[in-house]
């Protein structure tokens, strides 16, 4: 019996959700991980510092619409399970410039699941079985809600944004690979997520970044738009669950049933700050003889996103009942450990910091990163 490591090729690791995902993998002991990704603004290396000298972890940079290169890597690392994250991922950016979000969401993952077709019709027949692409998916695809429901497995698509376009299509090829070609797929749609590595273009790391420098905090609209948010380790559970015990052709929805209204979820970030952060402390508040008591002061409304989505929400029974996954982190704790988390690495705050003032600054979308959505 070979004492080879089963193999993750995981796309997009550098990433928010994707660093999360490598660290805890990595970790395990029993997997050995590749992690591909093109280290784009929102890739930061320095996420995998801690694996990056790791025996069962490798890194490689580079594009998933790069078929050769793709060939290579699979020819290479003969991966068991692909683990399929990379993404243009911000909503407001695919307002601004639609193109790459086409050319990595859609092409990128038709290359990705194009050469996983090779590889798979290559594997003897255990291997054929065992292999699995997992897909990383939204609730974006689903649109919006209105006052009350959730969506499911069986809501239909109904993509409202280009980014939810994009990763609309990409949920099709992905079924489209199954049923024509019988790769074994399984994706899994998933609400929110928050936790430590985001990127301060999406709202929780953006309110804490611009609290700390005393900055406003912009909140789109009438801040009502709800959301469903979930600890960004319960989603990486729940795609391990998804990969070890998700069937072939089936999609899970992944949620935390922690609905809030954006202002809801500022205010309480801004509690969490005013107790780990107490802004009479902080040289950025009181500088110039200012005198803030709370960060709540800083809150600002903003102009709202073209057709901001109303309010998304997830029913994840199916994940709950086939997969045995349900989130380990309440709301509160969750927050508390995020913001206790980006207080405490203030040297990737700054590294971060510095790579959005050099890269963002060339493009229109860094004019608007006082932007207030959540996703
Ligand atoms: P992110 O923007 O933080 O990370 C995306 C990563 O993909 C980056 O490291 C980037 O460098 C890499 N990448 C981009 N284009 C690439 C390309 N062409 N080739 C290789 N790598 C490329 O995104 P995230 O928030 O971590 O989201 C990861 C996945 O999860 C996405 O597919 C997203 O649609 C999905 N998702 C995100 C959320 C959320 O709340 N953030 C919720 C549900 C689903």
């Amino acid at each position: 019996m070979s004492d080879r490591l089963r193999t993750y090729l995981v796309t997009g690791g550098a990433g928010f959700i994707g660093s999360n995902f490598v660290l805890r993998a990595v970790a395990r002991g029993d997997l050995r991980v590749v992690t591909l990704d093109k280290l784009t603004f929102a890739g930061n290396l320095s996420n995998l510092t801690p694996v990056m000298t790791e025996r069962n972890h490798e890194f490689a940079e580079g594009d998933i619409c790069d078929r050769a290169l793709l060939a290579r890597i699979f020819e290479a690392h003969r991966p068991d399970v692909v683990v399929h994250f990379a993404a243009e991922s911000h909503v407001d950016r695919s307002i601004d410039g639609p193109r790459d979000f086409v050319n990595t969401n859609i092409v990128g993952t038709f290359e990705l699941l194009d050469a996983s077709r090779r590889h798979h019709a290559g594997l003897d027949e255990a291997g054929a079985s065992a292999f699995r692409f997992l897909h990383v998916s939204t609730d974006e695809v689903y649109g919006s809600l209105g006052e009350s429901g959730a969506f499911s497995e069986a809501s239909p698509h109904a993509p409202n944004s280009p980014y939810a376009a994009t990763k609309a299509s990409s949920d099709h090829l992905v079924r489209a690979y199954h049923h024509t070609y019988g790769l074994p797929t399984v994706t899994t749609n998933c609400s929110n997520n928050f936790g430590p590595f985001q990127f301060p273009e999406k709202l929780i790391p953006l309110v804490i970044f611009n609290a700390l420098e005393g900055k406003p905090l912009p909140i789109y609209g009438d801040g009502m738009n709800v959301r469903d948010w979930l600890y960004v380790e319960d989603h990486c559970d729940g795609i391990h669950a998804a990969i070890e015990r998700g069937r072939p052709g089936e999609t899970y929805t992944l949620g935390g049933s922690n609905e809030r209204t954006n202002l809801d979820l500022v205010t309480s970030l801004c509690d969490a700050l005013d107790r780990a952060a107490p802004p009479r402390v902080n040289p950025r508040l009181t500088d110039n003889g200012r005198r803030i008591a709370s960060y709540r002061e800083l809150i600002t409304f903003v102009a709202d996103r073209p057709g901001h989505d109303r309010r998304y929400a997830i029913d994840a029974s199916k994940s709950r009942r086939e997969l045995g996954w349900q989130p380990q982190h309440g709301f509160v704790e969750g927050l508390e450990k995020t913001v206790r988390w980006y207080l405490e690495h203030s040297a990737w705050r700054d590294s971060i910091a510095a790579a959005r003032r050099d890269r963002l600054g060339l493009s229109k979308s860094a004019s608007n990163s006082t932007t207030g959505g959540a996703s």
